[in-house]
């Protein structure tokens, strides 16, 4: 199948995941940190090939962006695979609410009252008992999600104190211009003066020096399954 070697995307996912693994276990060794660091594998626009192979790795947490995307790739797999964990990733708009409840075990995304509110409410209606992270948005960047820096701690009180949502970390997307060790720096201040142990942070370019500033959970995508697709894949075509 794979013709050259030079050219061998990382399709591989049990290689691939391997390299992550020793990669990550280096970085934490140098920094003297001990982990655990969950490794989540962004599956967005992966198709069923490649989410089937990651599964058969051993691979069980995974990290999606679009709610409908996960709705058409996922409730097949997770029937088949009963203890996969699906994380939303992505922006949430009020009108999914109900969807991404039903979907998914942790949406790391909530940056607003109206969407926490919504998602309480949902998350009642359907007797669920999702866990949330709260997106950050370290770097005050006009079009990216995310509650404010400053506003965090104001924003965390309400989610956890007054809406009784079970908040566990904080999540953030540093700007990619930018070298991202003071996000997440700053991101794990927030988390440790609000007594949040979950931190979801670094991605394939920047993993390592997430993990040594306090990341509980990397979000690696490309590293893991190699270039995305356009459109999700259909590696169906013998
Ligand atoms: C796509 C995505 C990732 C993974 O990015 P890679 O660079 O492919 O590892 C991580 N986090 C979020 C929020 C993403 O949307």
């Amino acid at each position: 199948m794979h013709a050259d070697a030079d050219h061998l995307p990382p399709a591989d996912f049990a290689a691939s995941l391997a390299r992550i693994r020793a990669r990550l276990d280096a970085a934490l060794k140098e920094a003297g940190r001990r982990g655990p660091v969950e490794i989540v594998a962004v599956s967005k626009t992966q198709g069923e090939a490649r989410l089937k192979e990651a599964l058969a790795a051993g691979q069980r947490v995974f990290g999606e962006n679009r709610v409908q995307e996960a709705k058409a790739k996922w409730p097949a797999l997770r029937a088949e695979f009963p203890d996969v964990e699906l994380r939303l990733i992505g922006p949430l708009q009020s009108n999914k609410a109900a969807e991404a409840i039903a979907l998914f075990d942790v949406i790391e995304t909530i940056d607003r009252p109206k969407i926490a509110r919504a998602l309480k409410d949902e998350a009642q209606k359907q007797a669920r008992r999702p866990r949330f992270l709260i997106q950050v948005n370290t770097g005050a960047e006009a079009q990216k999600a995310g509650v404010l820096p400053e506003d965090a701690d104001a924003f965390i009180r309400l989610c956890r104190d007054e809406l009784g949502m079970e908040v566990e970390g904080l999540m953030c997307i540093p700007p990619a211009e930018e070298p991202p060790a003071p996000h997440f720096a700053l991101l794990a201040r927030i988390a440790a003066r609000n007594r949040l142990g979950v931190l979801s942070m670094g991605m394939s370019g920047d993993f390592e020096i997430a993990a040594q500033l306090g990341a509980t959970h990397i979000r690696v995508g490309t590293a893991l399954f190699g270039d995305r697709m356009v459109k999700p894949d259909t590696l169906t075509v013998p």
